[in-house]
This record gives structure tokens, C-alpha cells and sequence, in this order.
């Protein structure tokens, strides 16, 4: 029996460092031996209830460790995870248990509802409870107890599928993308190989684990170096900013929408930050006001790019190089490898833009059970299409520009909405925004802005438009504005464009419309 996948990284870790402590969650901590122990356990458990290698085990509950207790666990059988969003409504969730053809489901109490009516509608063999059992559910501490703590004996491979993870359903549905214990394992290498993450790391997890950037970019590698894991359950900017303090954390992974929600508290001016080696960031651009805003703390942010599809680490941008290269995503992970093609797969000459494409032990075997979807996105020699424009400077450093379906033509010229939404954003009532592009007789299409005021706060169209005036190009100016009071967001924070398109492209401008 040789376990090569990551649910031997508990035991490996008992092995090494037992004493420390692996997780931090409420008034609770897991040391590296006590995680071990309860993944053994759980593990048998799961194995008397049926579970065998390659079989689905899901997941619904906000951060906690019982997340990644069953990770482990399935791992340590050579099941496959599947982590779920917790936003979604029940027939969502059973699409995505009969999607993975899951046969057990553990969830959160706060998910109780929703998950006993998607296990009845997916037929899920059997629901585990968190906070014990009844009501058709088993309890997962009970279970816990009864299973034993005999060595495993399972062959788990690194090419064995590991999980499945949902992409965000920003740009459609969400696709289940397939990761081998080698992809999260060589994802995991990159992490470690390009940033300062060490053995002593305190490291805050408040992005939501189901999603592939709070658990593949910041959870897992820290774990696999013997680091400590905070989990928050759900983000709260008060909490995480007490957190810091209270438990010297060292790291903080977040998306911008999380960072501008801690800075706009009253307690960010007097919070002591100085525990904090590493901000980082990933999976949408962080606006050039976010990162102003926590240098003059002394901050910098490093970023990254990548996707649910490629582990997700592609591209990554040291805080050390932050300011010489603001705007851009950086250069591609150790081991992995990038390209910019043109529409006809030529590769573009350097600085001009085109598709990027991503190559690496880190790009995901497949879509689960999707074999056109799958043969669109990995082309030739495994390259992965990743949907998003990009340009590559002279250095190396990539520019990731946006995605290829929200860019739009404006009389001949290509529009980047994301470029036009950094420069509204740095109006002071602006707080979200959203560049569209909609039909034009004279232009094909023109650019639409809609935007969220600062509570409090007093813009109208002209004024908004002008402040883009000498900022941008005249054809990225939008040429009308609306005022929503929210925008369509995923639960990783990220705008749903689709959704703005269908809401605002035809709405009435300079308004309000109670969506
Ligand atoms: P779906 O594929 O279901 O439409 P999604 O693409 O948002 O959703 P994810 O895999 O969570 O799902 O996100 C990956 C995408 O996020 C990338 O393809 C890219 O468009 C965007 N992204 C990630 N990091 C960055 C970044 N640093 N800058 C700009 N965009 C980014
Ligand atoms: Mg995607």
C-alpha cells in the first residue's frame, strides 16, 4: 500500500511535526497529530458506510475543519472530494450531487435545509450531519468515534482523481473540473517554490474553501509545509481584523471586495497589522485603489491569476515586484508555462494581445463528464484555453486584460471593460461598477456603466462620465451610466456579467431600477 495522494499529508505531517498545530477554528485547535488521528477515523467510517476509491463524497458548510477533515479523509480511500457552494439553492445543489453522482454528502447545520432537500432529490445514499444525527442524517462526530484507527491500506496514485471542483458560474454554468492528487500537489509545489511561505506561517483562510483559490492557493500549501490554519466560516471585516491581531496572523489571502470592506471600518486605523508578512490576492484584479489604500499601511499586495481549471496557480506577482509592475499578474508559477495565441492559434508577437493558455503538472485532466466541453478547452498537447485576454511584456510580465466574452468592439476598436472599471472605481462615490457593452447603430457597440454609489454619496451621469474624461481613450468612455444599488456578484465575489447584461442593457439610463 503506498498512498501518494494528498490524503496521506496528515500522516506524513504526524510523522514529522505531530505537536503542532495543523488548524485554529473558534475556541478550537487541531495539532498535526489530533488532524491525523480524526482523518484515520473518519476515513473508516466512510469505508463502513461503502465509500470506495473513485466513489463521490460531497461537501456543503462554510469554512471549517470538517472540510478538510473529509478532503483527507476521501483522499486517504482514493475517493473523490466535492466541494459545493454554499449560495447555491437546492435544485443548484442537486444538480451538482447528480452531476458528481455523489453517494454521501457532508454538511453544515446552517445547510441542513437546503442539503436534505437536494440529497432527496439527487437520491444521495447518505447524509452526515455536523452537528449530529437525526432527521435521516448520521452525526459526523459519532461517526468519527466509531470508525478505527488501523493504518489504511488504500493505493492512491498521483494521477488518481482527487476533486471535483465547480468553476464559479461567473460566465455560465458551472463546470465540474477534475484535479488529480498531482495537480493540487504540484500547485501546491508552486506556491511553496515562489513565495515566502514558511513552516511558521499563521495563515487567515476567510475565502470560501469550496472555491479553488481560498483552499488550493493559501489552505493546502500551508498545511503541506507544516504551517498553522486559521478558518474563519464565514467573512466577517470586524472579525477578520480582530483575528489579525488577537493571533498574529502572518498571512491573509482574500479577494478585494474583502479587503475594501476591512479598510472601510472605523478599527482599520487602529488595528495593529504588524504581524502581517504576506497580503495576497487572486482571482479577479485587484483595483489600483485597494492596493493604494493598504501601502499606505505598509502592504503590498502579491497577486496572482489563474483558475479553478489549472489548480488554480498560473501566474503570480511577488509583492516585490508589485510596484514596478502594478497591473500586471506576473510571470508563470516554476512549473508551469504560458502562451498568448492569436484567434487563429498563432502565438502573438510580444506586447500584443490574444488568448493565454496555460500549460502544467497543475492543469486539470478534464471537465467531469463533459467530453465536448473538455476537448474545447485542452487543446493540443494539454494547453488549457483559458478564455482571458492577455498581453506579455518584454520582461515576461503578463497583463491579463479580460476575459474574451466581456470584451466588446466600439467602432472598430477593441473595449477591456476591466480597464475602464479600474479608472470609475477611482472616483470618490463610486464604490462597484460594471462596464458593459451594448448594441449601437453608430459604433456596433457602445460601453454601458453601471454603478454602486458610496452609501451617502451624490453622482449623476455627467458628472461620472466626465471624471473619465482624459483618463481613458475617448471610445472606452461609456456613454451612458446607470445607478444600481447592487451588482450581481458570485460567492467569490466576482461581478456576473451575464446577469448586469440582461438587467441593465436596456435600462432606462442615469436611474435607479429596482432590479
Ligand atoms: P466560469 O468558468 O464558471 O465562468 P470563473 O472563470 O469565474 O467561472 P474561476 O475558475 O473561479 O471561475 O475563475 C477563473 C477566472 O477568474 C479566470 O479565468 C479569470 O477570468 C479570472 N481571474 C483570476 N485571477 C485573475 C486576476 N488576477 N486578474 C484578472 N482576472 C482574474
Ligand atoms: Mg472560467
Amino acid at each position: 500500500m503506498l498512498n501518494q495522494g494528498i490524503g496521506s499529508w496528515p500522516a506524513r505531517r504526524a510523522r514529522k511535526t505531530p505537536d503542532r498545530t495543523a488548524l485554529v477554528h473558534e475556541d478550537r485547535t487541531w495539532t498535526y497529530r489530533e488532524l491525523h488521528q480524526r482523518v484515520l477515523r473518519l476515513a473508516h467510517a466512510l469505508r463502513a458506510l461503502g465509500v470506495e476509491r473513485g466513489h463521490r463524497i460531497a461537501y456543503l458548510g462554510p469554512n471549517h475543519p470538517a472540510f478538510l477533515e473529509t478532503l483527507f479523509a476521501a483522499g486517504a480511500l482514493g475517493a473523490v472530494f466535492v466541494p459545493l457552494n454554499i449560495r447555491l439553492a437546492a435544485p443548484e445543489l442537486a444538480y451538482g450531487l447528480s452531476d458528481s453522482g455523489s453517494t454521501v454528502l457532508v454538511h453544515a447545520p446552517e445547510q441542513a435545509d437546503a442539503a436534505r432537500a437536494a440529497a432527496d432529490r439527487a437520491g444521495i445514499g447518505h447524509r452526515v450531519a455536523l452537528d449530529g444525527p437525526g432527521d435521516g442524517a448520521l452525526g459526523y462526530e459519532e461517526l468519527l468515534t466509531a470508525g478505527g484507527t488501523d493504518p489504511l491500506d488504500e493505493t492512491v496514485a498521483p494521477e488518481d482523481p482527487c476533486m471535483i471542483m465547480y468553476t464559479s458560474g461567473t460566465t455560465g454554468r458551472p463546470k465540474g473540473a477534475v484535479l488529480s492528487h498531482a495537480n493540487i500537489t504540484w500547485n501546491s509545489v508552486n506556491v511553496l517554490v515562489d513565495t515566502d511561505l514558511a513552516a511558521d506561517e499563521v495563515t487567515l483562510v476567510v475565502a470560501p474553501l469550496f472555491h479553488t483559490a481560498g483552499l488550493n492557493m493559501t489552505c493546502l500549501p500551508t498545511l503541506l509545509k507544516g504551517g498553522r490554519v486559521v478558518l474563519l466560516g464565514a467573512f466577517d471585516a470586524e472579525r477578520v481584523l480582530e483575528t489579525i491581531e488577537d493571533l498574529h496572523v502572518t498571512h491573509l489571502f482574500a479577494v478585494p471586495t474583502m479587503y475594501d470592506a476591512m479598510a472601510a471600518l472605523p478599527r482599520w486605523a487602529t488595528t495593529d497589522l504588524s504581524s502581517l508578512r504576506t497580503v495576497s490576492c487572486g482571482g479577479a484584479p485587484v483595483p489600483t485603489r485597494t492596493m493604494d489604500t493598504y501601502l499606505t499601511r505598509g502592504l503590498a499586495f502579491s497577486q496572482g491569476y489563474g483558475m479553478t481549471e489549472a489548480s488554480p496557480g498560473v501566474l503570480f506577482l511577488d509583492k516585490a515586484q508589485a510596484a514596478a509592475k502594478a497591473g500586471s499578474a506576473g510571470v508563470p508559477h516554476f512549473f508551469t508555462d504560458t502562451r498568448v495565441v492569436l484567434p487563429d492559434g498563432r502565438d502573438a508577437e510580444p506586447g500584443h494581445r490574444g488568448e493565454i493558455l496555460v500549460h502544467g503538472p497543475n492543469v486539470m485532466t478534464g471537465y467531469w463528464g463533459r467530453p465536448a466541453d473538455t476537448e474545447a478547452a485542452l487543446t493540443d498537447g494539454h494547453w488549457l484555453r483559458t478564455g482571458d485576454v492577455a498581453r506579455i511584456d518584454a520582461d515576461g510580465f503578463a497583463y491579463i486584460v479580460d476575459r474574451v466574452k466581456d470584451m466588446f468592439v466600439s467602432g472598430g476598436e477593441n473595449v477591456y471593460p476591466a480597464e475602464v472599471e479600474d479608472v470609475l472605481l477611482t472616483h470618490p462615490a463610486v464604490s462597484e461598477c460594471a462596464v458593459i457593452g451594448i448594441p449601437d447603430r453608430t459604433w456596433g457597440e457602445v460601453g454601458r456603466a453601471v454603478v454602486v454609489l458610496k452609501p451617502g454619496a451624490v453622482a449623476d451621469e455627467p458628472d461620472i462620465l466626465g471624471h473619465l474624461r482624459g483618463r481613458l481613450a475617448k471610445y472606452k468612455i461609456p456613454k451612458s451610466v446607470v445607478i444600481a444599488d447592487t451588482l450581481p456578484r458570485t460567492a467569490s465575489g466576482k461581478i456576473i456579467k451575464p446577469v448586469v447584461r440582461d438587467r441593465y442593457a436596456s435600462a432606462p439610463t442615469g436611474h435607479r431600477p429596482h432590479p
